[in-house]
Parts: C-alpha cells; sequence; structure tokens
C-alpha cells in the first residue's frame, strides 16, 4: 500500500444542472473537484496527498517547487507544506514586474510565508534542472528538500486521480450519478490529472475514453509526457493496468497560456451567469468550452472541475468592464429611494403576497 496524507476533504460533490447541460450540449456531471478544500483547494492536493506523504517519510523540512507566476499548484503546495510543517521555496516564471503583483495564487502563495523565486520564461525552460540545484543548494545548508515537479505531475502524483475516480465510482454506486458515461473532460496543463483519470477510469470500468482539453503546449508533448507519467503511475501500482483511450485537443488553448479570446470569456460568462458555476479563465473555463465546442458530443460525460478560483480573481481587470458598464460612481450617485422601495412590500405584492 502507497501511503498518502489525509487532505481533501472528499467525496467532493457531483452535481448536475439543466441550465449547464443545455449551453454544453450533453448530459453533464461535474465533479466538484474545486471543492478539495478552502484556500488549498483544487486538483492539485489530491497529488499531494502523495507527493507531501513521501516528503513527510523522507524528514523534508523544505519542498521546492515550480510553475507560472500564477500557479494553482504552487499555491497549494505552499499551503500545505506549511500546515505540516515544511517550508516552500517557489520558482514562479514571470514576463514582467506587472505580473508580480500580489493578488489571486501570488497573494495566497505569499501569505504562505513561502520563499518566491521569479525566473523568467528562458530560465523556466530550465525548470528541471533547475529545481535539483536549488536542491543541492539547500542540502549543503543542511536542509532535507523535497522536489515536486510542475503540477506535482509525476506517477505518485497521478495516482491521487486514479483515487479520485474511485471515489466517483463510489458516488455511482449510491446513485449519484449513473454507473459509466462516454466520457471524462478535464483540463490539462501538466498532464498528471489526464494520466491519473485515464489509468482510474480503466481500472475501475467507469469510461472507455477520456478527452484532456491542453491549456498550453500541444497534443505530441503531452501525449509523451502522459505516457510518461502513466509508465511511472503503473511501476508504483502494477494493479493499474493499460490507461484507457485518451484524446488530447490542442485547438482551444486561446491566444496564450492564462489568456481567453472574446468568445471563450463570453462563453465563462453566461456559464456562470445561468448556472451559477463558476469556471477559471486558466484551465477549466478552456476546457469546458472546448467541449462544448465537439462537432461530436458524447450523451454523457463526467467533467472534473479542477478549481482555479484564485486565478479568476487575478484578472478581475479584464472581467470589470463587462459586469459593471463604464459608469463612474461619481457621476451618478445611487438612486435610494429606487433601492429602498426595491425591499418595501407594496401594492399588489404586498396584497396578494407574492
Ligand atoms: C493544474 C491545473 C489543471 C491541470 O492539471 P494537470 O494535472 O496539471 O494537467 C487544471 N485545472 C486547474 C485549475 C489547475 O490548477
Amino acid at each position: 500500500m502507497i501511503k498518502r496524507l489525509n487532505l481533501v476533504h472528499g467525496p467532493t460533490p457531483v452535481v448536475t444542472s439543466r441550465a449547464l447541460n443545455r449551453l454544453v450540449g450533453c448530459e453533464l456531471y461535474l465533479k466538484r473537484d474545486d471543492q478539495t478544500g478552502g484556500a488549498e483547494a483544487g486538483n492539485k492536493i489530491r497529488k499531494l496527498e502523495y507527493l507531501l506523504s513521501e516528503a513527510v517519510a523522507l524528514g523534508s523540512n523544505v519542498v521546492i517547487t515550480c510553475g507560472g507566476v500564477q500557479s494553482n499548484h504552487a499555491r497549494a503546495t505552499a499551503l500545505v507544506a506549511r500546515q505540516l510543517g515544511m517550508r516552500a521555496v517557489l520558482v514562479l516564471r514571470s514576463e514582467s514586474k506587472n505580473d508580480q503583483v500580489l493578488t489571486g495564487n501570488l497573494l495566497l502563495s505569499h501569505l504562505s510565508g513561502a520563499e518566491i523565486r521569479f525566473i523568467s520564461r528562458a530560465e523556466y525552460a530550465n525548470r528541471t534542472t533547475l529545481l535539483q540545484t536549488i536542491a543541492e543548494e539547500l542540502r549543503a545548508n543542511g536542509e532535507t528538500p523535497y522536489v515536486i515537479p510542475e503540477g506535482g505531475s509525476n506517477g505518485l502524483g497521478a495516482l491521487g486521480y486514479v483515487d479520485c475516480i474511485e471515489e466517483v465510482v463510489k458516488q455511482a454506486e449510491l446513485g449519484l450519478l449513473p454507473r459509466t458515461v462516454d466520457t471524462v473532460v478535464m483540463a490539462c496543463g501538466s498532464g498528471g490529472t489526464a494520466a491519473g483519470v485515464a489509468l482510474g477510469i480503466a481500472r475501475f470500468g467507469f469510461a472507455k475514453r477520456a478527452d484532456a482539453f491542453a491549456v498550453c503546449d500541444d497534443k505530441g508533448y503531452f501525449e509523451t509526457q502522459i505516457a510518461k507519467i502513466v509508465g511511472e503511475a503503473t511501476l508504483r501500482r502494477p494493479d493499474l493496468g493499460s490507461p484507457a483511450t485518451l484524446t488530447i485537443h490542442d485547438a482551444f488553448k486561446g491566444p496564450k497560456y492564462g489568456e481567453m479570446d472574446a468568445l471563450q470569456l463570453a462563453f465563462l460568462r453566461e456559464v456562470a451567469a445561468t448556472t451559477g458555476f463558476v469556471f477559471d479563465p486558466v484551465y477549466t473555463g478552456k476546457a469546458l468550452y472546448g467541449f462544448a465546442q465537439l462537432e461530436e458530443k458524447p450523451n454523457t460525460a463526467l467533467f472534473i472541475h479542477t478549481g482555479g478560483l484564485p486565478g479568476l480573481l487575478a484578472q478581475a481587470a479584464i472581467f470589470a468592464p463587462a459586469v459593471e458598464p463604464n459608469v463612474d460612481p461619481a457621476d451618478e450617485p445611487p438612486d435610494l429611494t429606487q433601492a429602498a422601495s426595491a425591499f418595501a412590500p407594496t401594492g399588489d405584492a404586498a396584497l396578494t403576497g407574492v
């Protein structure tokens, strides 16, 4: 038995919504892995259950990982490491000072007391070597570092998503969703979630295929990366067997990583406004949009909502104009009489008790 910590507030809910089905065009079940925790929520803590368990077992006092400047993974790692009495060194890719504003994930990582080191895009290309170099540095100082790869995506971390599918299968046995679905859908940023899902759905016979929507890189990159992660995971758990068929879609990445085009933004807004479910602009919003665009839609699907809310909050400026049309509050003071009458039951409404 491979050891793991108990970090996920599970089982996370599986919900369905007619309004969402209408927008997406199939019978969709939403796995709320955006609710795996509080400030540390999202898909990463399923992977961290295994990774940080190993870190603890090895007597580590410091965890080193990397990601984009608004990395959900770095934030979750920093918070949970601190909860476990370890410190974190986060190596974050930053384009300029402008994206180093303390907001969203970066704010939470900062609050956790993590040591944050910004690096350029060019330096980030050598991230794997860089993390090892930092580990050597810390070892030379008498510390015991534990290195977690980008996104927590290695064979050990991916086991967290085999567990997620096992959890879903138990929920299906309780009648919360069908025993099988046509496909399991998710965003793909470093491949660990997709690898675990493909292994899990094959192992538990929950779906014949999975569809992963790339938010960076491309199909070829992820096929190689995921095959590697699957290989590592099955070495650790030989009972897993072969993964299910996994299709990587790379046509819905938008203008670039972290940025949506106008149609994607409009979709994200419409989904939130008509269903009350909030998706993020970096991962889940692009995956749901991409899935909704597919020409051949399955009948039933499980969509894994992997989180990302802090990333949305960090992009408030992009959404502000649409939410609040350019009205300067100084020009138009609020109409208090109207606001008051909205709360006072008067006229017909009061008489009929509506
Ligand atoms: C990291 C992340 C993903 C992608 O998961 P990978 O396992 O890295 O492919 C999807 N959604 C959110 C919100 C994430 O933070």
